[in-house]
């Protein structure tokens, strides 16, 4: 049976819950599924590379791809826009492969709009104390882009009845082995319409 599109799977989740740490390890995991580099104008952090952590752009240049409608959803947060490549995305999931964006919640949601059969997760954190423990631990934040972080991260989580599914960050290993779980399921899910049309 032919492995049909590739399913969308989108993850979210408030800034310092370990997205960035949760993807690091699925990718290193698993390699069943692409990860699509958002653009961003925000500068790099210590030791991100453009074009593997983002593609960074200058303000200017993000626009330019607005206007060209490069990007499948943008978005604004804390004063930088952060985008994902259309191309990418279509490309890979019409090749079967299964796509996997790491975007904040305004974007997620557009996507819903143009992907409503994504598989959409949101990765939370095991309380607001332990976020804000590893929001200050990492470092990279100024007092006032800690607190404008905290409140962005509670209206974030707020938004969480539009996914499907919530995974408790609590431990790596075991948030990626949820995310797996969810991904297989969801295959199984897709594979009734496949079945179906057999008949
Ligand atoms: P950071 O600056 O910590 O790398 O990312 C800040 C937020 O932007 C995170 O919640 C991250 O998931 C989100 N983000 C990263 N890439 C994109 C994107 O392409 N689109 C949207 N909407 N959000 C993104």
């Amino acid at each position: 049976m032919d492995k049909g599109r590739g399913l969308l799977i989108v993850l979210s989740g408030p800034s310092g819950v370990g997205k960035g740490t949760v993807c690091s390890a699925l990718r290193s995991q698993s390699q069943n599924f692409v990860y699509s580099v958002s653009a961003t104008t925000r500068a790099p952090r210590e030791g991100e590379v453009d074009g593997v952590n983002y593609f960074f752009k200058t303000k200017a240049e993000f626009e330019r791809m607005i206007e060209q409608n490069e990007l499948l959803e943008w978005a604004e947060y804390v004063n930088n826009y952060y985008g994902t490549p259309r191309a990418y995305v279509e490309e890979q999931l019409d090749k079967g492969n299964d796509v996997f964006l790491e975007i904040e919640v305004q974007g997620a949601l557009k996507v819903k709009e143009k992907f409503p059969e994504g598989v959409f997760i949101f990765l939370a954190p095991p309380s607001m104390e332990e976020l804000k423990n590893r929001i200050t631990t990492r470092g990279t934040e100024t007092d006032e882009s800690l607190k404008n972080r905290l409140s962005v991260a509670k209206e974030e989580i707020g938004m969480i009845e539009h996914y499907d599914y919530a995974v408790v960050n609590d431990e790596v290993d075991l948030a990626c082995d949820r995310i797996k779980a969810i991904i297989t399921a969801e295959h199984c899910k897709s594979r009734v319409n496949q079945y179906k049309n057999m008949i």
